[in-house]
């Protein structure tokens, strides 16, 4: 396999990637790449999936978003989010005062996946990618830096900063009717954050990371390579079949996820099940001058509707009906259609697994807005918002889909026999 490297050392040159054989992670075929230069892109021929690319300033870029997202994380922690006002009682509260406020009324559940998806998993994220790229910057072996590159691209779908300011936006917008609303200076910041960590993570390129951190180790991963070979999962680098774990990022090689459609399959029924409670169970109780009003998802959206706020109970709907009830239905027959021979093409149901698996997050948007209003809204009889039992149950929900997905071998799709198939 031919190679462009001088030395297995250089610090932050060549800032290309060599020709050689990479496995797509979504079909498992084996694509042969052409050299790219900065600011070049490769795509799978079958499925169509984004292999890898080298974004412009591919050391720099990354460094300089991830220091931008940490200021302003910690400038999200240290003011106010929202404030109201009903009738001269003020009430302003922090990022840290909504996970408190849960934990004091015995929701841990919710209030661990505040501080987990909106705060800790965000912060460690941009603390990982500041250390890999600082070790590739400055061309020192610095401990523990495979694992790390592992770990960054785990933590990326369970970051919900976006989710949860779509969730403060709700709450603001359902709250404008009855109080006098605003968005402090957190809010701005934690919007700013959002918008950076969203660009760092869109220039972390798992395979040209990998790759350069065996640079460093003193290995060249696009040399050598052989057959019969098992393309890792992780950093999508050929390993000899015979090896157990990936030589360039030591995760364990399957040549298919092991069980696969049984974990996929039990935890889509542990969602199924926890959608039932979700929906029947209050998901909010609202107290105003003495009066509880529970109400359930639907009776949610119904009450907004009725109230003409007909963007909030279209967001509501769409988050909390359409999305978990889509997913659901689309595991199931993306199961199915692993399972069985089938005359539906591959790529369709590639493309439909990255649409759900890029959707399911969204759902926690009510979740969010239950956390935001229980938090805001507690003047007593005069009005205040409790959280109902639907919402642990929801969120539980949320979370087994999201797991079942990603349990979920996409490349065992273009395994089943199909007429007409190229694959
Ligand atoms: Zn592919
Ligand atoms: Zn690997």
């Amino acid at each position: 396999m031919p190679s462009t490297l001088a030395t297995p050392f250089a610090p932050a040159e060549p800032m290309t990637l060599p020709a050689h054989v990479m496995a797509c992670p979504q079909c498992g075929l084996h694509v042969t790449l052409p050299a790219l230069r900065v600011g070049e892109e490769a795509f799978c021929p079958r499925c169509d999936e984004h292999l890898v690319s080298i974004p412009r300033s591919p050391v720099d870029a990354p460094l300089a978003f991830a220091w931008t997202s940490l200021i302003l994380l910690l400038l999200a922690c240290s003011f106010p989010l929202l404030a109201i006002d009903v009738q001269g009682n003020q009430t302003q509260i922090s990022l840290l005062q909504n996970a408190e406020a849960i934990y004091r009324r015995d929701f841990a559940l919710l209030a661990n996946v505040l501080l987990l998806c909106v705060l800790l998993l965000p912060g460690l994220f941009l603390l990982t990618v500041i250390y890999l790229f600082s070790g590739i910057k400055t061309g020192r072996r610095l401990p523990g830096l495979r694992p790390l590159a592992t770990l960054v691209g785990r933590i990326q779908p369970w970051m919900m900063v976006d989710v949860f300011l779509l969730g403060a936006i709700v709450s603001m917008i359902k709250m404008a009717s009855l109080a006098q609303v605003g968005f402090g200076l957190s809010f701005w910041a934690l919007l700013g954050f959002s918008l950076a960590l969203t660009r760092t993570g869109s220039l972390i390129e798992p395979h040209w990371l990998h790759y350069r951190i065996n640079l460093l180790h003193g290995t060249d991963p696009t040399q050598g390579q052989a057959e019969p070979s098992h393309g890792c999962h992780t950093c999508g680098f050929l390993s000899p079949a015979s090896e157990e774990r990936c030589r360039f990022c030591h995760a364990t090689l399957h040549a298919r996820h092991p069980r696969s459609l049984q974990k996929t399959a039990a935890l889509l029924l542990a969602a199924v099940v926890l959608y039932v409670p979700a929906n029947l169970y209050p998901i909010m109780l609202t107290e105003s001058l003495g009066r509880i009003t529970p109400s359930t998802i639907v009776q949610g959206i119904f009450v907004m509707w009725q109230n003409r706020s007909y963007p909030i109970a279209l967001i509501i709907f769409v988050a909390s009906v359409f999305i978990p009830i889509a997913k659901m239905i689309a595991l199931a027959l993306l199961c199915l259609a692993a399972a069985i021979p089938n005359q539906v093409h591959p790529l369709h149901l590639t493309r439909l697994y990255r649409v759900i698996d890029f959707i399911g997050r969204w759902s926690m948007v009510d979740v969010f807005v239950v956390i935001i209003l229980v938090t805001l809204v507690h003047m007593g009889s005069l009005m205040s918002v409790h959280p109902g039992v639907a919402a642990l149950s929801f969120c539980g929900m949320v979370l087994a889909t999201m797991l079942s997905a990603m349990s979920f071998d996409v490349r065992l799709l273009w395994d089943v026999k199909q007429p007409g198939s190229t694959g």
